[in-house]
């Protein structure tokens, strides 16, 4: 039998450095239903371990592994893409598999970002590809903008396509990276002949090495005099891009984005090149799975989330999960702005009838219907809501204990604008507000669009307000702030939120006292008496003396002590609460080291107003 584990008097189970699984952002309720323990026992282990959390409540990974250490369990926390894994494996579905052998593949399009430094042309060459495909495509051209659009290129005399991402630039690659979608097959490096490599072309470069994307450099503005495109060879040889003419197997395109110059080139330089580095290839004839690269409510049309389809076809009618949101495919439209009934691989819909806005790098997939699609939504919700709190949770606590040592209240808020820029401006304006060191303002999480059930979420567990500038709630979000008495304050200018802010920062001011002295007493005489104690007979000297007050007691110039009361004051044998200056009294002190000659200086604390 192993030896019972005690913390602080509270008998656990020992593990026998068992390993156990627990997701990120469970609860202690969880971790005792997995190793069949009282929660609340491990409520009060982790209390006497000094952090006190209730048994529902998400705790930090620290924290799980900490307790487990305690009780000899080894304490794995789950990541997100683990248990993402898992819970469509109990689905027994895979994501990123493509079903069937090597002859169930068909070669895809590839999937390109343009990136490099500001202004060298990458949203021009979008434009500039987008029109020189209008001939191939339809007569009104590329006007939906979806997010992406698919072009023909005729190839060695053959049809073949090429995706593009419409949000040019690695950032937007990278946050999807950064949810683990990988998105792009082959990156267009634009950089400017007239200008050269610049920091954030280098910054490109390590981007799409590190995703393990391969460049296509496209030499831009080479219609500009000063242009040198030899120039930006040679500077890019120093990061690893060797032109194919040097050398090396990295292809350099000379275009003019403005005129439209060498255009195709560049579409036959990015098939080139996936077709000798990556081998493309993906499975149309199956349950549709892809990625989602934008999402956003529509005023008229809900929620619609622009997908690539990876592998299989995706079809109106299909049951689908994209992250969070599900529903079934209702309508699908493409970059020209026509309905389509189905997509296959790399190509690119703006997808109607889903249930709520998923977000860019959420990962698509058809299921066997739509109660399966909804189950799977409602446990990433649940998840995802868990791991907020957990972390807002835990950014709490550390910031109660930085509040409780330096005596400062903090202001949680949560900022909501129409735009982006309204956002930032008010975000400045309120740190910019100057109350006092006591208390703190703390923007806990911002952005834009309408105060979401998320928001909400956030703030309940964070006890923050949340600020809407010029936007709504929208969804369930006012019914779950009244249940959980999230405060959600609508503005549509700018200084009455700092006003009513700096108000509230006032508000949470804690009161300043200031000493008042009422009176002062000599002793003149002391009496034993056997029930109370000693008696100091007193001479008012000035003011008043109270039963009760706070005094002071000075002997010889110095004070004695500064917290004592009067707990009896007579005047002859009867018991008063007050006795005025010229009069006698006789007091009993809370204080018994009194001398004759001793001075009581009677005082009171009264709140000043700040000002
Ligand atoms: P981005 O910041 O990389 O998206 O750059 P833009 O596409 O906005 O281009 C920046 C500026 O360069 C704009 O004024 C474009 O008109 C101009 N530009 C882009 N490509 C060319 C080009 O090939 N030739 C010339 N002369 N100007 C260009």
């Amino acid at each position: 039998m192993q030896a019972p584990n005690v913390i602080g008097g509270v008998r656990l189970p020992d593990g026998g450095g068992a390993s156990l699984r627990l997701a990120r952002g469970a609860s202690l309720s969880d971790f005792a239903d997995k190793i069949g323990a009282d929660a609340a026992a491990l409520v009060q282990a982790l209390f006497n371990l000094g952090e006190m959390v209730t048994a529902t409540a998400s705790v930090s990974e620290e924290t799980l592994v900490l307790l487990g250490d305690e009780m000899n369990y080894k304490v794995e926390v789950v990541s997100p893409e683990d248990e993402d894994r898992e819970l469509l494996e109990s689905f027994d579905l895979q994501f990123g598999e493509d079903e069937g052998g090597e002859e169930a593949l068909v070669q895809r399009p590839p999937v390109v970002t343009v990136m490099g430094h500001v202004d060298h042309g990458k949203t021009r060459l979008l434009d500039s590809i987008r029109k020189t495909n209008v001939g191939s495509g339809e007569a009104g051209g590329i006007t939906q903008g979806i997010g992406a659009y698919q072009v023909k290129v005729t190839y060695e005399d053959e049809d073949r396509y090429v995706t593009f991402l419409d949000t040019p630039g690695h950032e937007a690659f990278t946050a999807m990276r950064a949810r683990g979608a990988q998105s792009t097959d082959v990156a267009i490096l634009v950089v400017a002949a007239d200008d050269g490599v610049m920091p954030q072309t280098v910054e490109a470069i390590n981007h799409a090495k590190a995703a393990d994307v391969p460049i296509v450099v496209a030499v831009n503005k080479i219609d500009k005099e000063g242009a040198q495109p030899d120039k930006i060879r040679g500077q890019l040889t120093e990061y690893g891009l060797i032109p194919e003419e040097y050398g090396g197997d990295t292809m350099f395109v000379d275009i003019s984005a403005k005129q439209g110059l060498h255009i195709n080139d560049l579409l036959e330089a990015v098939l080139l090149t996936a077709d000798n580095t990556l081998e493309l290839m993906a499975n149309p004839n199956m349950a549709a799975q892809g990625v989602a690269i934008e999402a956003h409510l529509d005023r008229g049309r809900g929620p619609v989330a622009t997908v690539i389809v990876q592998r299989g076809t995706l079809r109106i009618g299909d049951s689908i999960v994209v992250g969070d949101a599900h529903g079934r495919v209702r309508r699908m439209v493409d970059e020209f702005g026509n309905d389509v009934d189905e997509a296959g691989p790399s190509r690119p819909v703006q997808v109607q009838g889903l249930n709520s806005v998923s977000g860019a790098g959420d990962n698509l997939l058809v299921v066997e219907d739509d109660r399966v699609a909804r189950q799977i939504a409602d446990r990433r919700n649940a998840r995802k809501r868990n791991a907020l709190a957990a972390k807002s949770r835990k950014r709490i606590s550390l910031e109660d204990l930085d509040a409780v040592l330096k005596e400062t209240s903090t202001l949680n808020l949560i900022l909501k604008g129409d735009n982006a820029g309204s956002v930032e401006a008010l975000e400045e304006a309120l740190l910019k507000i100057e109350v006092d060191d006591e208390v703190a303002l703390n923007i806990i999480d911002r952005g834009v669009g309408a105060v979401t059930q998320t928001n909400v979420t956030l703030a309940a567990a964070s006890d923050a307000i949340i600020i809407g500038f010029n936007v709504r709630s929208e969804g369930k979000a006012t019914e779950e702030a009244n249940a959980e008495g999230v405060e959600i304050r609508y503005y549509s200018v700018i200084y009455r939120v700092i006003e009513e802010i700096e108000q509230a920062l006032r508000g949470m001011l804690k009161p300043i006292y200031e000493e008042r002295e009422v009176g002062r007493a000599e002793i003149r005489a002391l009496f034993k008496a056997s029930a109370v104690g000693l008696i100091a007979g007193c001479m008012v000297e000035s003011g008043k003396v109270r039963r009760n007050a706070s005094v002071r007691l000075v002997r010889d110039g110095s004070v004695v002590t500064d917290k004592a009361n009067i707990d009896s004051l007579r005047r002859e044998k009867d018991d008063v609460t007050e006795v005025a200056a010229g009069y006698e009294c006789g007091m009993v002190l809370s204080y018994p080291d009194i001398q004759v000659g001793d001075i009581i200086e009677v005082y009171e604390e009264v709140e000043v107003p700040r000002d």
